[in-house]
């Protein structure tokens, strides 16, 4: 397929598409009612957003349905099971008020597990005062999840995300300087923490005036601890222009050179879900110009159905990115929640497809890990299959765990060809995991923080 080289010296200016106006992009004029109404259908329950840049560059419109930029970013009717779907489906047809229509989609989302892996509840730090810390996460003793309030949305939405939940009811607008110095008080209080992940949403959203109060407030506390900056973002894919042509550019990119000049690693965790969202001369070279500033780039993506389940594709777009300096870090299994159904990969077929693509490329993409699980107990590696005794077993091992103790041990499971999670694995050889009786006793330990699902 080819694609249109933007002049990007004439900055072009987000244009965004949700349900409300999606109906007037030319290419959707042209496809059939039924379609529109579909994509009406799934997007009243689910998060739906694209813009200028997804539907002009990376959508190949002569490819519909199949196009994965399509399926990553356009409601799909597959996405929610036939219950779902109809209930809606009635719901529209029928005309009701709008206040019915949320109350149905409310409905069917507390249906599809809003809060895997206990990420609401059992993550939430406290400050030594008390404090609830409800914008922060923090789960593996190097590493702090911050959330800020201003970073709740994202350029566009990925039709599989696990936070979803966060795009259908937004949070009030809080003050960024005051979280800033809470995320200060809790890393002088937790010396063990090295690395602060900005996470949201999409942080590359913020204004860089926003983005750089919260960065100068960290710098200038002087936390010994702190070693690694983070920022998890899919802006590269969705919004190349935040580092080339948007207002702020230029102030985002001194933002991060500021974090290297302070001796800080900046960590850009880029989202990349396909290797067509490497095939435009503006991605490249919002590349280029993040990697100037000293950041290292790091990609990241889910295995998932429908778009990116092709391990050809995948040692493509590892190498592509190690070719612009791009270092592959984590293929990871789509979480179960929302259209787990739909885009999910059974954890066998997700290894094979892993070994085959890595087994292909140079050594210098094989920094990546994966198929890797980010469950309750913690980020589950599957390493392959092997018979053991005669039986046939899933090796794992933990990358993250909620212990540390327990990372790097190898366990087994019953070798299961339908498992998409860790729940659906039965212990092999053992009748119980070997984390089971620690993960039930800090369940017991935080009763009020379990999440209602696990
Ligand atoms: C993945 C993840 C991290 C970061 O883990 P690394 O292996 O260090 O990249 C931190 N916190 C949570 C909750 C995570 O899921
Ligand atoms: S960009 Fe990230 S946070 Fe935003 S919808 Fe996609 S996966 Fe979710």
């Amino acid at each position: 397929m080819t694609y249109q080289v933007t002049e990007w010296s004439n900055s072009p200016s987000l244009k965004s598409y949700t349900l409300a106006n999606f109906r007037n992009i030319p290419e959707i004029e042209n496809l059939s009612e039924e379609t529109k109404f579909e994509m009406e259908v799934v997007g009243n329950v689910l998060p739906f957003k694209a813009n200028n840049y997804v539907v002009e560059q990376l959508i190949d419109w002569n490819n519909i349905p199949h196009d994965p930029m399509y399926v990553l970013t356009f409601p799909q009717k597959g996405m929610l099971r036939p219950e779902h779907y109809s209930k809606m489906e009635n719901a529209l047809k029928n005309n009701l008020e709008k206040d019915e229509i949320t109350k149905i989609a409310n409905e069917i989302r507390l249906q599809l597990n809003p809060h895997p892996a206990g990420q609401m509840e059992l993550n939430v730090p406290t400050l030594k005062d008390g404090t609830k810390l409800y914008g922060m996460q923090h789960k593996y003793k190097e590493t702090c999840l911050f959330f800020p309030s201003q970073s709740q949305t994202c350029h566009a939405y990925c039709s599989f995300c696990f936070r979803w939940p966060q795009f259908v009811g937004m949070d009030e607008m809080k003050f960024a300087m005051q979280e800033a110095e809470l995320l200060v008080k809790y890393l002088q209080e937790h010396q063990e923490i090295t690395d602060v992940l900005f996470t949201g949403g999409d942080p590359m959203i913020m204004r860089s005036q926003i983005f750089s109060k919260y960065i100068d407030t960290l710098l200038e506390s002087n936390i010994p601890n702190l070693k690694n900056i983070r920022i998890g973002t899919k802006s590269l894919s969705y919004w190349p222009y935040k580092f080339l042509t948007d207002s702020d550019s230029q102030s985002m990119l001194d933002v991060f050179q500021k974090v290297t000049d302070n001796g800080l690693h900046l960590a850009f965790m880029a989202h990349f879900n396909h290797l067509n969202e490497l095939s435009t001369q503006s991605v490249i070279d919002a590349i280029k110009a993040v990697k100037k500033t000293g950041a290292e780039i790091r990609t990241q993506s889910p295995l998932l159905a429908h778009i990116n389940d092709d391990a050809e594709m995948w040692a493509k777009m590892w190498t592509k990115q190690v070719l612009h300096g791009c270092i592959p870090y984590y293929m990871f299994v789509v979480r179960d929640t929302g259209a787990q159904h739909y885009f999910g990969v059974p954890l066998v077929k997700a290894y094979s497809i892993f070994k085959k693509a890595y087994s292909s490329v140079s050594g210098l993409a094989r920094t990546v890990r994966g198929p890797s699980m980010s469950a309750t107990p913690g980020k589950v590696h599957v390493i392959g299959t092997a018979e053991l005794n005669d039986q046939k077993v899933i090796v794992l091992r933990f990358l993250q765990g909620r212990n540390p103790n327990w990372v790097q041990k190898p366990f087994f499971a019953k070798y299961d060809e339908n498992a998409l999670w860790l729940d659906d694995l039965k212990p092999a050889l053992t009748n119980k995991f070997f984390f089971e009786d620690e993960m039930n006793n800090f369940k017991k330990i935080h009763p009020e923080e379990d999440s209602p699902e696990s």
